[in-house]
């Protein structure tokens, strides 16, 4: 067995607030591998959140241990945590999160600009990421000038630009139609084919059999761990969608 990408044991997140102690999670363990599509289910307030942004980086447990890599991060000062999220982690957002009066290469380029990678090489990158979404032709369009789902397109890109070990997506299908939804949901299936790891956080069944594995919290806890037998394709879905659609 390959070593996990991912490594939670009694990963714990106590929070308090005001003289009442809240815990968010209570003692999560979990092996995620190099490759996999995993969901993240459970009702709202089960600890969802709490766990991606212990994943990302983005806060640090009050106990227990997160390895990424083989790597301990669970310790890391605030420094450290932001270079390992900045290089080996891409963010993507239920609301897409882009700069509105920037394009969209420059929206993609903007994570190669923090980690100081000179402006040609980051023009480069940022198309090559574009191109690899699909859309090529729209580098020069600012936010505003498209549709939803382009705009989580290019959200996508740039979580790809700094070729990260991993993207976490949170709700990235919940501002978007149904076909729409389809269809970033096929680019992520895409991406995961060709090996990148997906962790994404839904609150619809449907969204979660996109998956391979789906995970569901309840009162901080992972109550249900499971393999999609079947993952539903989403490229397959959005064809058979546009086709109903009225011309
Ligand atoms: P989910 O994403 O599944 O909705 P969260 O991880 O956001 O759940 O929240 C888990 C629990 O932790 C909830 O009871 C929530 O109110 C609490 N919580 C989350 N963030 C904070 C915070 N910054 N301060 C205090 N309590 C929090």
């Amino acid at each position: 067995m390959p070593t996990p990408l991912i490594t939670t044991r009694d990963l714990s997140k106590t929070y308090e607030l005001g003289g009442f102690v809240v815990q968010a999670l209570r003692g999560v363990s979990l092996d995620i591998y190099a490759g996999e599509f995993v969901a993240v289910m459970g009702p709202s307030g089960s600890g969802k959140s709490t766990f991606m942004n212990l994943l990302g980086c983005l806060d640090t447990p009050t106990s227990g241990e997160y390895l990424l890599a083989g790597e301990r991060i669970s310790g890391l000062d605030s420094d450290a945590l932001a270079g390992i999220r900045n290089r080996r982690i891409g963010f993507v957002f239920q609301s897409f999160n882009l700069l509105p009066r920037t394009s969209a290469l420059e929206n993609i380029a903007l994570p190669l600009l923090y980690c100081g990678v000179p402006a040609e090489a980051r023009n480069r990158r940022a198309a090559a990421s574009l191109a690899e979404v699909g859309l090529a032709d729209r580098g020069h369009h600012h936010p505003a000038q498209l549709s939803g789902g382009q705009q989580q397109r290019v959200a996508i890109a740039r979580a790809l630009v700094n070729e990260p070990v991993l993207i976490l997506a949170d709700e990235p299908t919940g501002a978007l139609d149904t076909l729409t939804s389809c269809e970033v949901m096929a680019l992520l299936q895409q991406l995961n084919a060709r090996g990148m790891t997906v962790i994404l956080v839904t609150h619809e069944h449907d969204i979660a059999e996109f998956a391979k594995r789906v995970v569901t919290f309840r009162d901080g806890r992972v109550v249900e761990d499971r393999a999609v037998e079947k993952p539903r394709d989403a490229a397959a879905l959005a064809i058979e969608l546009r086709a109903e659609q009225p011309a």
